[in-house]
């Protein structure tokens, strides 16, 4: 799907050097739009989206807007710079064509069944490398304060789809089991993260179409000693306990924003309940699986209750915080202290202290600690 952001930059492609120095790397749409090049031993990344958008840029062809990010490293933000405006003279001859056909070929329903070229997602840097997997893009689960929607609504408005409420699309990558076989042949190892990214790998649709659960054999039959993680909401994930119990070291963690279920039902009500976030622990647990919870975003409700939960069910917790109330902020109305920094940093010092005190492992970065 992402070989049309290639398009844009015809004549160039996958290798070549855009600008001295400056090769291309690789296009993505699952953390957004983006170009990654190789820069001075670093990956320097590019947005792109529509040139409605009110996100900041560095340059800007007729339709679309473009904007560096570095990843981890020093880089010339004047090459940096360079390189955009190369990239919007590359794509002003290019996108009326491009993104023409990008729109005509899409489906429109809100259940798509679309293929992908690609599905690792190298994330991360230095000795914390991971891919992130997503067989699915969009999520049923629909979360009020979820940040996906900020990533994909670029795309799906460059497709001139309708803008649809987040939590009533999703597109289901029907080929993800063979792309992740072969990219599991020519990848060199790493922990893979299903997790939320774009959406939960555990959501309504997965019970029919069963390509989490594909994605999993695959992972036991090519890389059983490939570190897994797998973050849900969902009691779905249970169904899965015979697969991942046969992978290395797999860890299964539930999303536990609060204890209070009636604060959770506001906030995440297509979510599984708390009570059931719990179970699914213990099960994993007592299936043999190494447990984890994360409480991101931190919402209202007892921490004492937070802190036995976590103490009674997870082998470690990574704690962090509200990073804005997206488009929730009317659900928020009733808890406007806890979409303040001053509240969530405050609350999370209040759960970090009850948990040393408890004796369970905290733990940020990429993957939880072994036990
Ligand atoms: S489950 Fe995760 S990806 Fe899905 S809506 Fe909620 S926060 Fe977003």
């Amino acid at each position: 799907m992402a070989r049309w952001l290639f398009d844009l930059l015809k004549p160039h492609g996958l290798g070549s050097e855009v600008l001295p120095g400056i090769v291309l790397k690789r296009a993505s749409e699952e953390l957004g739009l983006r170009l990654t090049f190789a820069m001075d031993g670093t990956d320097l990344h590019v947005d792109v989206g529509p040139a409605d958008d009110a996100t900041p840029h560095a340059a800007r062809s007729d339709r679309l807007v473009f904007g560096y990010r570095v990843g981890r490293g020093e880089v010339d933000a004047e090459r940096a710079l360079a390189l955009c405006r190369r990239l919007a003279e590359l794509a002003r001859a290019n996108e009326a064509e491009v993104l023409a056909a990008l729109a005509e070929d899409s489906d429109r329903g809100r259940i798509r069944h679309v293929e992908t070229e690609q599905l690792l997602e190298p994330m991360g840097g230095g000795d914390e490398r991971f891919y992130g997997l997503s067989p699915y893009v969009g999520c049923l689960i629909g979360c009020r304060f979820c940040y996906a929607p900020s990533r994909l609504d670029p795309l799906r408005r460059l497709l001139g789809l309708d803008p649809i409420r987040w939590g009533s699309w999703t597109d289901v990558r029907t080929n993800a089991p063979a792309v992740l076989a072969d990219e599991l042949r020519s990848r060199p190892a790493a922990p893979i993260k299903l997790c939320p990214i774009v959406s939960d790998p555990y959501h309504a649709v997965e019970s029919k179409e069963e390509l989490t659960r594909r994605c999993l054999e695959v992972l036991v039959e090519h890389a059983p000693d490939w570190p897994l993680f797998v973050l849900t909401r969902s009691p779905l994930v249970r169904r899965d306990f015979d697969l991942l119990t046969r992978l290395d070291r797999a860890w299964v963690g539930v999303s536990l924003p609060t204890a209070d279920d009636a604060v959770r039902a506001h906030f995440e009500p297509r979510a599984s309940s708390v009570a059931e976030r719990l179970e699914t622990l213990a099960l994993a647990r007592q299936a043999g699986l190494r447990t984890f919870a994360m409480v991101q975003p931190i919402l209202p409700g007892s921490v004492t209750a937070m802190v036995d939960a976590l103490a009674t069910h997870a082998d470690s917790v990574s704690l962090d915080v509200l990073r804005g109330v997206q488009g929730a902020a009317d659900d928020f109305a009733d808890h406007a202290e806890a979409a303040t920094d001053e509240w969530q940093i405050q609350r999370s010092n209040e759960i970090r202290r009850a948990l040393n005190e408890r004796g369970v492992p905290l733990w940020s970065g990429e993957l939880p600690p072994d036990r």
